[in-house]
């Protein structure tokens, strides 16, 4: 039997990303290939950094996706900005922050580390201690939204306080761009990056980025070259802006595609207004919250700290977690995540991140968990959920 052509099972996207992509990116993303340097291209090249200078409230001259995921957004910011022998006090409350000391060794780099308990914000105090003791450090590095957890940090406090130790602000917006209020310029972030799958809803495969004066500034300023040839942004901005006044040259052949997808997710997102698109992603969680505790069910993270965008939610005692998640995706197509580390089996991961941040999904989400927990023999309060969530959604 010779392979026939690839046709997805219909899911609806509830984890930690990617979430659902609209039509209209999908449809986007169809239309011809042309090729990278096309004038035409390099128009819509522009508008991408324009409408990305938007989602991340930034004037940045240097505002760009990236051709890899968030992930290669993040090893683009440690790899530009540190050197071997410096410091970077990199801020651990999850998964994430875990990633961000790794590359600053990888750097030939000294990471100081702040810890704070999974679940939590990253703690502030805590920080100010660290640059005050480790004083010429080059960069804190920290992640605004913590996908394994679903807790949010203080991205305003922590920037000043990079900012009055003289060290730069390195910031990790893969699950914030698009999802919560995020304010590169007014809180002076000096390098954020960014992941496509998230809050914008499209495909996995890009990572928006935006450096700042002070960040361009120290990538001018290094010492030594940058150690990685395809992330060395004074080579990849050659493609993207150019030299002044000439043109654009080859780097690497941009993904064409991907790029139409990129666009279209952002003018969706310029149509519906950033703070429209923020406050959605608070109020379908307030209501997916409602339904979830008036089923019985706990979140885990502190109201405070907690990501609207990232839900984690305590499995009841003596259920198989991993059963009902294969369960909910068999029988209603639904995708929601396992927990990570040490909260693997003991949390699920609902994400309402996007196109997947509407009343349909928490509905939709509700009733599957709600039925696959009283099968598995849970102790939930039946018929509850989906009233506390509509009611939420209409106040
Ligand atoms: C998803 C995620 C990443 C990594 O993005 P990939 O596209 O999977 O490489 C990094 N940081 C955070 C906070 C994320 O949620």
């Amino acid at each position: 039997m010779s392979p026939q052509s690839f046709q997805p099972p219909r899911r609806i996207l509830m984890g930690p990303g990617p979430s659902d992509v609209h039509p209209r990116v999908l449809a986007a993303m169809a239309r011809p290939t042309i090729g990278h340097l096309d004038p035409a291209f390099v128009t819509l090249m522009d508008e991408i950094k324009d409408l990305l200078r938007y989602a991340f409230r930034t004037q940045n001259e240097l505002t760009i996706p990236l051709s890899g995921p968030g992930s290669a957004g993040m090893e683009c910011c440690f790899v530009n900005l540190v050197e071997p022998g410096d410091t970077v006090v990199v801020c651990v409350n999850g998964v994430f922050g875990g990633r961000m000391k790794e590359n600053v060794e990888r750097c030939g780099a000294r990471a100081v580390i702040v810890e704070d308990a999974w679940g939590q914000g990253v703690n502030p105090a805590k920080v100010e201690a660290a640059l005050a003791a480790n004083p010429g450090a080059k960069a804190l590095a920290f992640v605004h939204a913590e996908t394994s957890t679903g807790a949010r940090s203080d991205a305003e406090t922590l920037c000043r306080l990079a900012r009055g130790a003289g060290a730069l602000a390195i910031v990790d917006a893969v699950t914030s761009l698009g999802g919560i209020p995020l304010e590169v310029d007014r809180w002076g972030a000096d390098a954020v990056y960014s992941g496509t799958q998230k809050c914008l809803s499209c495909p996995p495969g890009l990572s928006p980025i935006t450096f700042g004066a002070r960040a361009v500034a120290a990538l001018k300023g290094r010492r030594t070259k940058v150690q990685s040839w395809f992330l060395d942004l004074s080579l990849v901005m050659a493609y993207w802006e150019g030299p002044k006044g000439g043109g654009r040259s080859y780097h690497h052949t941009a993904p064409v595609n991907a790029l139409y997808g990129l666009h279209e997710a952002l003018v969706m997102l310029r149509e519906e207004g950033l703070e429209v698109a923020w406050a959605r992603h608070a109020k379908t969680h307030g209501a997916l919250v409602a339904g979830l505790e008036a089923m019985g069910l706990k979140m885990k993270v502190d109201a405070a700290v907690r990501l609207p965008e990232l839900n984690a939610v305590e499995i009841p005692a003596g259920i198989d977690e991993a059963a009902l998640r294969r369960k909910l995706l068999e029988v209603h197509g639904l995708e929601i995540g396992a927990g990570l580390g040490g909260w693997a089996g003991k949390v699920w991961r609902i994400g309402l991140m996007g196109q997947s941040a509407t009343a349909d999904h928490i509905l939709k989400c509700l009733d599957a968990l709600e039925s696959g927990l009283l099968d598995a023999g849970a102790k939930v309060n039946a018929g509850k959920a989906q009233a506390a969530a509509r009611s939420a959604l209409s106040a």
